[in-house]
């Protein structure tokens, strides 16, 4: 939730689609971010390396997406406990020699419980076995049906090992980002969502953050989940050092007092005193809910 509300400066653009790839265990979620990023990441681009930070860019066409690197329901269970809603569009991921498994099923449920349009994947192409009309038929089941079939649902086949339909996967995802109007006010201040926070050695309390609206610089003062900090450095997803990061940047930023956790919200607040004010506010509210609930 946003503690200091600010009225939208300067004028909306277009922002980039935070994606997020699910799916089964085994059925090729791993293999189609590395096949995506392989041939669409932005290192190429901007002369970075790629870094794990939790999420990256890659750029198709012009356009950029912004994938979750955690591959599974971590992205959307973990986040979502927090009230978070990280995620524009979910790929989901089956494998066409196997069709559609329990960890399919709770894939759809997530994404539909958070309002999340799916695109299906319909993976392992190459294989003799694949059978990608059994996997629409089980998807059927789900009340996802297939365009070819007159619903609505995008399915696109592809192979992770061939990388046929990986542009195709992409075409889609840009699609549907352009149907949604993905916008955000670049001259706002900063907000957005922790995806990843650790303690490190020399570097103290690192988060990754994705900034979703406004922008972020360095110097300056955030609240950030029940913690706060003044921005020392940023880092971006392909190790380069910046000072300002734009709607959809992930970048790891240094300089927060406490470890936030993944899902919390992120916003700049005028100075460190008020966010460190704020932040104990929040932390005192906590205790006391704590006590509540022990008590009853
Ligand atoms: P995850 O558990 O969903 O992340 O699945 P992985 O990406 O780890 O893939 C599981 C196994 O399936 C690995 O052995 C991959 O090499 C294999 N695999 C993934 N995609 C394909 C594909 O398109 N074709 C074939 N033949 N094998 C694939």
């Amino acid at each position: 939730e946003e503690i200091l509300k600010d009225e939208p400066k300067g004028d909306s653009a277009e922002r980039a689609p935070i994606v997020t790839v699910m799916g089964h265990v085994d059925h090729g979620k791993t293999s189609i971010l590395d096949a995506i990023r392989e041939t669409k990441s932005l290192e190429s681009e901007a002369g970075g390396i790629t870094q794990h930070i939790g999420a990256s860019r890659v750029v198709y066409n012009d356009n950029t997406i912004v994938f979750l690197d955690t591959p599974g329901h971590e992205a959307f269970t973990e986040m979502r406990a927090r009230g978070a809603h990280v995620t524009d569009i979910s790929i989901l991921v089956v494998a066409a020699d196997d069709g559609v498994m329990p960890q399919t099923v709770e894939a759809i449920n997530h994404a539909k419980s958070a309002d999340v349009p799916i695109i299906v994947a319909i993976n392992k192409m190459d294989k003799p076995e694949a059978n990608p009309d059994r996997v629409k038929q089980e998807l059927t089941e789900h009340n996802l049906v297939s365009e070819e079939w007159g619903g609505d649902t995008i399915c696109v086949p592809v192979s992770a090992i061939s990388k046929d339909g990986i542009d195709e996967l992409l075409e889609m995802v840009t699609l549907v980002s352009e149907m949604n109007e993905l916008q955000a006010y670049p001259e706002n201040t900063g907000k957005g969502t922790v995806i990843e926070a650790k303690l490190e050695k020399g570097r103290g309390p690192v988060a990754t953050v994705l900034v979703e609206d406004g922008s972020l610089n360095v110097g300056d003062a955030v609240l950030c989940g029940n913690t706060f900090g003044n921005v020392r450095a940023m880092v971006s997803d392909i190790g380069k050092r910046i000072n300002k990061a734009t709607p959809v940047t992930p970048v790891e930023i240094l300089g927060l007092e406490d470890i936030p956790n993944a899902g919390d919200t992120f916003q700049v607040v005028p100075d460190e005193k008020q966010a460190r004010q704020i932040a104990e506010q929040k932390k005192e509210k906590e205790r006391e809910e704590k006590l509540r609930k022990n008590q009853a």
